[in-house]
């Protein structure tokens, strides 16, 4: 956003993804993964590289999720082997709040 007359600002990616809320729904994630066909299938891979926000890592060959940092943009699903994610809107009330654009 724009300070005075005549003034512009900027903000970095990580101030924008920073202004943003998440609210986790502790009982149910909306990102599953199958171990094995996210091996297999080489989506494991696949998904840690596409995802903007740096939700999936992988770690001693598992592919672990932080589903708090979803942005809810459905890129990872979009490159997935059929089955080896599941994933879907989080429920009412829950996900991410968008703050800057
Ligand atoms: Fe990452 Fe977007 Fe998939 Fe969320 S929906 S895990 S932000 S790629």
């Amino acid at each position: 956003m724009g300070g005075g007359a005549g003034t512009v600002t900027t903000t970095t990616l990580a101030q924008r993804l920073g202004a943003n809320r998440f609210e986790i729904d502790e009982e149910e994630s909306h990102i599953v993964v199958d171990q094995e066909l996210c091996r297999t299938t080489g989506t494991g891979k696949a998904i840690i590289a596409v995802c903007p926000a740096g939700v999936y890592r992988e770690q001693d060959n598992e592919i672990l999720v932080d589903r708090a940092a979803c942005l809810e943009c459905g890129t990872c699903l979009a490159v997935a082997a059929p089955g080896a994610l599941t994933w879907h809107y989080p429920r009412g009330g829950f996900g991410v709040s968008y703050r800057e654009g």
